[in-house]
């Protein structure tokens, strides 16, 4: 399907990379155009809802493990441009590696470290190693400047469902996830539900459903194959990728081949029900809508400035029901948002 003067080059290259190249050539070029500002605040308030669940997550698992060891080596799988590595500053971590199959992104992302090496002044930070690779066909450890190391936390934050095209390369990524871990070690992450997918899906008359900030086609309705089940989850322009269905259950069995054992999955709307209850993570959540009403730019985002998501929030608030941090996310960034799960694994012995 790609149309270019080498028509028949590319096909080759598809064929024999999948969408890997796709996958990679999209987010390197996703760099610095960015977003326009009308989509940069449309779903603004689902990127800080997004980074509040992936902070808490991050911040539970590396408590765990510092109760029990003082030094936390963490491998970042699928790292991007390095959108959590405050979170892993925060969590006093003592390295870091983050791999990505997009060069640009890992450029950026080790830039964005050294730079926050810089302004750390005496602050001792964690040391840092970054890898190109596809990681659902190459092996980590054959690019690790050590390749004894051993991780605490493999963390994979929207990355896993690319995975899923085949079953090798989606044992591929689980390896390079699970083989390092110390035992006790935690592999986490958040991916599209399955369920939720297929369940809109199915409501939906046509093959494909969303609204105005996202919008997921599938290839195919009423079949869906357990690799390679093929679907477009366009987010305001953002990720336009090939994704693929993770069917959860088989990801547990797969993951048992590496000695992992599910401790909990959970929708983005089960974890923010469950977590939203402790004040330190109602605290964050405060903090972050605040830096969203006095963003660096200056303008107000005040909820007063958008009353139709405002009172959306508050109805849905006092239904509670699909209770929402108040005041920020719209329902169409929440629908958007609630496809998701969070998922937390163990390394047995
Ligand atoms: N984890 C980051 C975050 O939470 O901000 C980035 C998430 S972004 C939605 C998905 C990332 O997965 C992209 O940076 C992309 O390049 C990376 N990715 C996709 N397929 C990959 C593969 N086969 N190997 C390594 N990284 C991959």
């Amino acid at each position: 399907d790609e149309q270019t003067e080498d028509g028949s080059q590319t096909k080759k290259l598809l064929t024999e990379e999948g969408h890997s190249v796709k996958v990679a050539s999209h987010y390197n070029t996703l760099q610095e155009c960015g977003l326009d500002e009308r989509s940069r605040s449309r779903i603004v308030h689902m990127r800080n809802f997004n980074n509040w669940l992936k902070s808490v997550l991050i911040g539970e698992v590396l408590d765990q493990v510092h109760q029990r060891q003082r030094e936390v080596c963490v491998l970042d799988l699928g790292c991007g441009k390095g959108g959590d590595l405050l979170k892993w500053r925060k969590g006093r971590i003592s390295q870091l590696v983050c791999a990505d199959i997009a060069g640009v992104s890992v450029e950026q992302c080790q830039s964005r470290y050294d730079d926050m090496r810089k302004r750390s002044h005496s602050e001792r930070i964690f040391s840092a190693e970054f890898i190109t690779a596809d990681c659902t066909r190459e092996l980590l450890s054959e690019k690790l400047s050590d390749p004894e190391m051993r991780f605490d936390v493999c963390s994979c934050q929207f990355v896993y469902h690319y995975s899923f095209e085949t079953q090798q390369q989606a044992d591929t990524m689980l390896r390079n996830a699970c083989e390092r871990l110390r035992p006790g070690g935690f592999f986490i992450g958040t991916t599209p539900d399955a369920y939720e997918l297929v369940k809109r899906l199915e409501a939906s008359d046509s093959n494909s459903f969303g609204n105005e900030v996202y919008r997921v086609t599938f290839q195919k309705k009423d079949e869906y194959p357990l690799f390679g089940c093929q679907y477009d989850f366009n987010l305001e322009g953002v990720v336009n990728v090939p994704e693929f269905l993770v069917y959860f259950p088989l990801f547990v069995e797969m993951a048992k081949k590496y000695n992992m054992r599910l401790v909990y999955k959970k929708t983005f709307h089960e974890f923010f029900k469950d977590k939203i209850q402790n004040d330190q993570n109602r605290v964050l959540m405060q903090r972050m809508q605040a830096l969203e009403q006095y963003p660096a730019d200056g303008r107000s985002r005040l909820a007063s400035d958008r009353p139709e998501e405002y009172e959306h929030a508050q109805r849905h608030s006092e239904e509670g029901g699909a209770r929402m941090p108040l005041g920020t996310l719209s329902k169409s960034e929440w629908e958007a948002t609630s496809i998701y799960l969070v998922f937390v694994f163990e390394k047995m012995s």
